[in-house]
């Protein structure tokens, strides 16, 4: 009997069916209890783990957004009336470009340019007003506002107050049509052939709109142009080109 070789063949199988049995003992084990533990608990560990992560990172874009709005509010401290602070350009940075009209030297050669490729268009352009000391804004400001009899907010829609023109600081120029005389300083300008072709051409010889029909503080004025086309150019206008 003992030689019978399928009762060993039924005693090896036995064995092999006990093995699994003997593994599940594994549950017991310290370790495994704790990984149990862990699988369960993982999806509170996720949340966990993401709710603070998605708190931390709210609180870094808040923080600089408020930065954000902090130096927009800062640059509205700064504004007078809607005006912006600009200081008075140095008097050797001046040069005349004709009679009564000095700007800065860093812009001459490109206004002069401009005027002249305008003129082979046929369009005549006028400069009407370059560089105003302080004193001399100072001067039109409070005259205007006196013959016009306006407050000072009013007059500010349409002028500068003392130490915050951009005239001052030798960039801006009033530009007029030589054949359309009434427009000078008019919203009207708008409409003259000097004003579509500053429109298309301007840029090309780094003049801007200084304050076009979307600015909230101060009146459209079609004339006033500003130059951009020097690093101390861009220095001044920096606050100004940062708002829009
Ligand atoms: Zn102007």
């Amino acid at each position: 009997m003992q030689s019978d070789p399928s009762y060993l063949e039924q005693d090896e199988d036995i064995n092999q069916f006990d093995i699994p049995l003997a593994k599940r003992t594994y549950l017991s084990n310290p370790n495994s209890k704790l990984i149990k533990k862990l699988l369960i608990f993982s999806p509170f560990f996720f949340l966990l783990f993401f709710t603070v992560s998605w708190r931390l990172i709210r609180n870094i874009e808040l923080g600089s957004f408020n930065n954000i709005n902090f130096q927009a509010e800062k640059d509205q401290q700064n504004r007078i009336l809607g005006h912006l602070p600009y200081s008075e350009v140095p008097k050797n940075k001046l040069v005349l470009i004709e009679p009564n009209i000095e700007v800065h030297i860093d812009m001459r050669d490109s206004l002069l340019n401009m005027r002249e490729e305008a003129s082979r268009d046929g369009i005549y352009l006028v400069f009407l007003s370059g560089y105003r000391s302080i004193n001399l804004q100072n001067d039109i400001f409070y005259s205007l506002k006196s013959i016009r009899n306006q407050e000072a907010a009013e007059r500010a829609r349409v002028s500068a107050p003392p130490g915050y023109s951009e005239h001052s600081t030798g960039f801006a120029i009033d530009i007029g049509d030589a054949t359309q005389r009434e427009t000078d300083f008019e919203t009207e300008f708008e409409n003259t052939d000097a004003f579509r072709w500053l429109r298309k051409n301007a840029a090309r010889f780094h003049f801007k709109l200084s304050f076009d029909k979307n600015n909230k503080y101060i009146d459209y004025e079609p004339w006033h142009w500003r130059y951009e086309g020097s690093i101390d150019a861009l220095k001044v206008f920096e606050t100004s080109n940062k708002e829009i």
